[in-house]
């Protein structure tokens, strides 16, 4: 349980989800706003109930799915003092990717991460690779990240649902 935790996406110079170092900004807080209005004052960090933020670059937020999953409770973007949480907006794109570094990979037999999964987002195939292999259904998958703290050599990471896609993942 808890392996290193790999988290993905490329840094994107507008927006997204991720700060130039690869990790997950909190949700409904983008990387342009975090940029922009951000003074890292910590307080979304120590409103998280789950105690899942912790400070990232220069002192400002982000998301370390290895301590727990998000349950979207909105308590980090209404506990903000400035403008960089959108409760408006979708929390986040993200949908977990699993990585080629998953023990199936290896000839090794495990589902782990499916019995974490509430959506039912990641399916087992016996089909797939070597002695199977997870598939995702992007459609259900909310990001929530509660799969990626559970696989033993920290396979899983994120990426932006669009990119996800485009990848043919
Ligand atoms: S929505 Fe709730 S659980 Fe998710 S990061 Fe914010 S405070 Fe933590
Ligand atoms: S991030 Fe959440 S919803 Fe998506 S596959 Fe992992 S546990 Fe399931
Ligand atoms: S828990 Fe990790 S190693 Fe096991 S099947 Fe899932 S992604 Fe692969």
């Amino acid at each position: 349980m808890g392996g290193v935790l790999v988290t993905g996406g490329k840094a994107h110079e507008d927006a997204g989800q991720f700060a130039r170092d690869g990790s997950v900004r909190p949700p409904w807080g983008s990387e342009a706003r975090i940029r922009d209005a951000c003074t890292s004052c910590g307080t979304c960090i120590k409103s998280c109930p789950e105690a899942i933020l912790r400070s990232g670059p220069a002192g400002t937020p982000v998301v370390d799915f290895s301590l727990g999953a998000c349950t979207f409770c909105t308590e980090c973007a209404k506990a903000c003092p400035e403008p960089v949480f959108d409760l408006d907006s979708e929390p986040w794109a993200l949908v977990a990717d699993v990585r080629s570094s998953c023990l199936l990979n290896a000839g090794v037999s495990c589902r782990i991460c499916t019995d974490a999964c509430d959506e039912t987002a990641l399916r087992f195939d016996l089909r797939g690779g070597i002695v199977g292999r997870i598939d995702i259904d992007a459609d259900a998958c909310t990001g929530c990240g509660a799969c990626a703290g559970t696989c033993p050599v920290g396979a899983i990471a994120f990426v932006e649902r669009k990119t996800f896609r485009e990848q043919g993942a």
